[in-house]
Order: C-alpha cells, then sequence, then structure tokens
C-alpha cells in the first residue's frame, strides 16, 4: 500500500507525461506537415520539369521544324542554333545541323 505522499508522486509524474505527450504531438504533426508540403513542391516542379525545355521553347510542331533545308537555309546558318549541343535557342529538343524552321534569323 502506497502513502498519500507516494501516490501524490505518481499521480504528478503520470500527469506530467501525460501532459509532455499532449504538447509534443501537435508538435511533431506540424513538422510532418511542413515535411508534406516541401515534398509536394518538390514533386510539383519535378513533374513540371519533365521537359526542362518545355516552358521556354516552342516545340518542333509549333515552329514547323524540318530535317532538312529550305531554300538553301538551314540549322547551321541561323542564330538560334547551339553546335556544340545540336540544340536551339528557341525551339525545344535535339535538331539537325542541316534542319530548318520558320523561326530561321540568318546568323550575323
Ligand atoms: S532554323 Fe529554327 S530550329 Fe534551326 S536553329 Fe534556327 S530557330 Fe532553331
Amino acid at each position: 500500500m502506497n502513502t498519500p505522499q507516494e501516490d501524490r508522486r505518481k499521480f504528478l509524474r503520470l500527469g506530467l507525461t501525460a501532459g509532455c505527450g499532449l504538447l509534443v504531438a501537435p508538435i511533431m504533426s506540424a513538422c510532418e506537415g511542413a515535411n508534406d508540403d516541401k515534398a509536394r513542391a518538390a514533386q510539383q516542379s519535378q513533374s513540371s520539369s519533365g521537359n526542362p525545355e518545355a516552358p521556354t521553347k516552342l516545340s518542333k510542331a509549333d515552329a514547323k521544324y524540318q530535317d532538312r533545308p529550305q531554300n538553301g537555309n538551314q540549322c547551321s546558318g541561323c542564330q538560334h542554333f547551339q553546335a556544340d549541343t545540336k540544340r536551339c535557342a528557341v525551339v525545344a529538343g535535339e535538331i539537325s545541323q542541316n534542319g530548318w524552321c520558320s523561326l530561321w534569323v540568318a546568323s550575323a
């Protein structure tokens, strides 16, 4: 049998433990919520960057790109052509130096 003083100590310990549990749970939950938001933002960023060129460049179809020259003009003679990467500054995707599109501009 416990003395009244021991009972009071047990009661205080239980109360303290329960109180900490009540305080810690919302804090942990808030942290998990913040991490969920970060993960969601990263996921949206990844999904929207599936094609990193897409938001800033035209598609080949929209630019009316073709893999052959047009009237003697071709990508290698265009100011948008990036020979080192076989890319174009304004049209998405890999392009041929012999290609052409409606955005062709003579290189300087
Ligand atoms: S012709 Fe079109 S695809 Fe080719 S480099 Fe110029 S803008 Fe780009």
